[in-house]
């Protein structure tokens, strides 16, 4: 029996009757015989109770300090499990992000993994010991300080330490039975996923699927760590995220043309309004924002007005960077020359993925044809290869995703699609 990492996620160990539930499932794959790594995230919705707090005391707080705020959640959680566990008479051993090795670079709130020096751990586990690691931490490697890895990094921790040790499996255990075709807490009938490759699920978180963050899968696929998705409150097989189609029975799982449909409420659309329509505007402007550390997502360029030559530029980006990223372009106003700006965080995006895609001509039609049926008006399209996606007003989404799952066959005619926890923050 090999090695392997389990990562809870908040709901799982919401409160003390979770954590003590937590603890008895993990000790059972250790009484299995694996050797087992826990990655643990905070309590319920400690992590957002948090950024409320500094939000009361702070408008802009410091990345440092934020960073230091946020990590104390895991903290909290991996100390209670570790206690736990060894309530049940096994013995455990928690560590933050720094004592397990994961160093980040020094981008504050979003910091990215560049090694992960597990010498800790693996000394754990040899003396028998159930490791428990804080997710969504590190420590930077230039300054020492302690970064995390954006929201959701748990999952990111969680395969990254699967691939420094070298395990078998990275288990993501969760608040529903898998990854679905939409989320089931929009979508009563979405079906769960037995398979998906690493392409798909990488364009589905993404597009917004919180299930598994995006950053998460891209680590899994570059280093081939299978991922099983699965609920912590059933004991029922979830989702394999792999690069080869599972077998189940005596047959392999075959890839869907359409994998699912993801949406997204958490990016705002900002206009740049009365841009000369010449070369170098827009390098100018995503200098700007680039500059200002920020990502952006899907752009759009209206055509000028030829009387006036000039045009508007539309980007789209999280609403978390919203305010940085007007500070940033008001204070370039001189250089790019524009007009005014315009802020919007009343969007959503709607997402469709398969690789199939590729080769069907019929699915763009048919997801334009699904919006319009139910009388959602389209503002912005972008697509790749195995993805179209599109920004509508916030209030199409719910609707809009229903619409496309059935457009494209996803409903389930079986069992709805279950939730077990969480309150979807
Ligand atoms: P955790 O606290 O375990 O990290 P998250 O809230 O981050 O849990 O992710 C689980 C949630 O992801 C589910 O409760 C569900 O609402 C949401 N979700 C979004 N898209 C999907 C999907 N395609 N399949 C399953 N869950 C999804
Ligand atoms: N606790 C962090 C968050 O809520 C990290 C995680 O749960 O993965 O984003
Ligand atoms: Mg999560």
């Amino acid at each position: 029996m090999g090695l392997v990492v389990q990562k809870y996620g908040g709901s799982s160990v919401a409160d003390a009757e979770g954590i003590k539930r937590v603890a008895k499932r993990i000790v059972e794959a250790k009484k299995n015989g694996h050797q087992v790594v826990v990655v643990v995230s905070a309590m319920g919705d400690t992590t957002d109770e948090l950024i409320d707090l500094a939000e009361q005391v702070s408008p802009m707080p410091a990345g440092r300090e934020f960073d230091m705020l946020l990590t104390a959640g895991e903290r909290i959680s991996m100390a209670l499990l570790a206690m736990a566990i060894k309530n049940l008479g096994h013995e455990a051993q928690s560590f933050t992000g720094s004592q397990a090795g994961v160093i980040t670079d020094s981008v504050h709130n979003k910091a990215r993994i560049i090694d992960v020096t597990p010498g800790r751990i693996r000394t754990a586990l040899d003396e028998g010991n159930i490791a428990i690691v804080a997710g969504f931490q590190g420590v930077s490697q230039d300054k020492k300080d302690i970064t995390t890895l954006g929201r959701g990094g748990s999952d990111t921790t969680a395969v990254a330490l699967a691939a420094a040790l070298d395990a078998e499996v990275c288990e993501i255990y969760t608040d529903v039975d898998g990854v679905f075709t939409a989320d089931p807490r929009v979508v009563k009938k979405a079906k769960k996923i037995d398979w998906i490759s690493f392409e798909d699920m990488l364009e589905l978180a993404a597009s917004g699927s919180k299930v598994l963050l995006h950053r998460c899968v891209e680590y899994a696929r570059r280093y081939n760590i299978p991922i099983h998705v699965r609920s912590s409150f059933s004991g029922l097989r979830g989702t394999w995220v792999s690069s080869e189609p599972i077998e189940q029975g005596d047959q392999k799982v075959e890839q869907a043309i359409i994998s699912g449909v993801a949406h997204d409420t958490s990016e705002a659309k900002i206009t740049v309004v009365g841009v000369p329509d010449k070369p170098g505007e827009a390098a100018t402007i995503f200098r700007t924002i680039s500059d200002a550390e920020i990502n952006i997502d899907m752009i759009v360029q209206n055509v000028s007005a030829a009387s006036t030559g000039l045009t508007d530029i539309s980007f789209t980006l999280p609403k978390t960077e919203g305010r940085k990223a007007i500070d940033a372009l008001e204070k370039n106003k001189a250089g790019i020359g524009f007009d005014s700006l315009r802020y919007d965080d009343q969007i959503g995006k709607i997402s469709l993925v398969g690789a199939g895609m590729k080769t069907n001509p019929g699915v763009t039609a048919s997801f334009f044809e699904a919006l319009s049926d139910a009388g959602v008006n389209i503002e912005l399209i972008s697509t790749s290869e195995i993805r179209i996606s599109v920004v509508t007003r916030a209030d199409d989404v719910a609707e809009a995703v229903r619409a496309v799952h059935s457009a494209f066959g996803l409903d389930s005619d079986s069992d709805e699609a279950v939730v077990y926890g969480g309150t979807g923050r």
